[in-house]
């Protein structure tokens, strides 16, 4: 564990971090991220004393850093500046085993470390021998990530390391190191401006702004109560908008669904249907359990009214009402439902959610405050201005 404790530091006269409490557990992916200027650099450097704080206190597992040796702090923590890089006149293993050399590791155990980190990632150690020119980028990628992860300290830095890629290579790449750091049980301390990747990749985000920590909290807490204009800005509408639809289940948007026990008559059935104005209902047993559902189309079949519902009800497609809004859309949409049955973990049913609730949702979230970016834009008719200039264009044409 990580603790910062009321830490201050200044350069001159300005706070670069300022008062920052913190608690980094074991094998938590945690990341900083604020605008440029933040403090998020100059707080990471102070996890391995390259940064020396004004003020407060950091322990590593109960242990003031100030206690310890300086060495063996730096060589418990990695630390990465940027992931490629790779040496160009050291081949392969000598790339990936740098920091265990300097460590003094012996032979046997660097080989056996760089052979099992080359499975993890589906390389060769055929690649061993080779030089990094030899290989294709994803590959040196690859090799980049797992040198960062082959001294086998528990505590990694990472400053911006994908800051320089690409967008997919980015991509895959935070994928990789998400699932490294979750097989091996890293701690992993990650500075980034980019939400997206903290969103993608973090356990826990600290968000700052002029050397303050604004808000912390795992990607759900940030994105679905950020603490203040500040974090919802740096979020971003849109990513706000579609938290919604991924964290919201359909329990908040579904209504009260009609059924009828299935030992009721074919003719009750119609009978509700005809005064619900509802063709598709839910049919549920004693307990309550969703069974099936009849539609106007089993009505009209020659079927005999006093039959039970039970003998030809269809089957039923349902949702829990812990599915998200977005699955639910899913299934509305591209599995073309009209609507679908919501049931508790049991098979009670609970509810429906219709397209039309489904639709409203979206709109609610997207378009709710919608403003016309120009007033040209809002459809509204004037009338007295519009029959006068009919008039006018009326008489104008008189007179010609
Ligand atoms: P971030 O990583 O969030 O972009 P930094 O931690 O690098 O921010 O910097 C925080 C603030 O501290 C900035 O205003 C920066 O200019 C200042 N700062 C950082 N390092 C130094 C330094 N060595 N000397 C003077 N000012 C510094
Ligand atoms: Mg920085």
């Amino acid at each position: 564990m990580i603790e910062f404790k009321n830490i201050t530091k200044t350069y001159g006269g300005t706070k670069a971090v300022d008062n920052m409490s913190l608690v980094i557990e074991d094998g938590e992916f945690v990341c900083f991220i604020g605008t440029s200027g933040s403090g998020k650099t100059t707080s990471m450097r102070m996890i391995n004393r390259m940064v020396r704080p004004n003020d407060g206190q950091i322990l590593i597992d109960g242990k003031d850093i100030r206690e310890l040796n300086e060495v063996n702090l730096r060589r418990q923590i990695g630390y990465v500046i940027q992931q490629v890089g790779l040496m160009p006149h050291m081949n392969i293993y000598e790339n990936i085993t740098m920091v265990p050399k300097l460590l003094k590791w012996d032979e046997e155990k660097m080989r056996e470390t760089a052979s099992y980190l080359m499975k993890r990632v589906d390389l060769p150690e055929s690649l061993f021998e080779q030089y990094p020119s030899e290989l294709s980028g994803g590959m040196q990628q690859r090799i980049g990530v797992i040198r960062a992860l082959a001294a086998d300290q528990n505590i990694i830095l990472m400053d911006e390391p994908f800051g320089a890629l690409d967008p997919i290579t980015r991509d895959s790449l935070q994928r990789l190191v998400k699932r490294l750091q979750m097989e091996l049980n890293k701690t992993i301390v990650f500075v980034t401006h980019d939400m997206d990747e903290a969103l993608n990749m973090a356990d826990k985000i600290v968000v700052m702004d002029h050397g303050k920590v604004i808000q912390v909290g795992s990607p759900k807490e940030i994105l679905m109560n950020p603490a203040n204009d500040f974090v919802k800005d740096l979020i971003g509408e849109d990513r706000l908008n579609q938290a919604i639809f991924e964290y919201e289940t359909v329990e908040s948007i579904m209504r009260k669904p009609i059924s009828i026990n299935e030992n009721r008559t074919i003719a009750q059935a119609a009978r509700l249907m005809s005064e619900t104005k509802v063709d598709d209902i839910l049919v549920v047993n004693d307990d309550n359990l969703l069974v099936g559902r009849i539609d106007m189309r089993a009505l009209s079949r020659r079927s005999k009214p006093e039959e039970k519902v039970s003998t030809i009800m269809k089957q039923v497609t349902y949702i829990t009402e812990k599915t998200s809004i977005r699955d639910a859309i899913y299934y509305v949409q591209d599995l073309s439902h009209r609507n679908i049955s919501v049931v508790d973990e049991a098979g009670h049913l609970k509810g429906i959610v219709t397209r039309g609730d489904i639709v409203e949702s979206v709109y609610d979230a997207f378009w709710n405050d919608y403003e016309p970016l120009f007033e040209e834009d809002e459809v509204q008719l004037d009338y007295e201005k519009v029959s006068g200039a009919i008039e006018q264009a009326q008489n104008g044409g008189d007179d010609a």
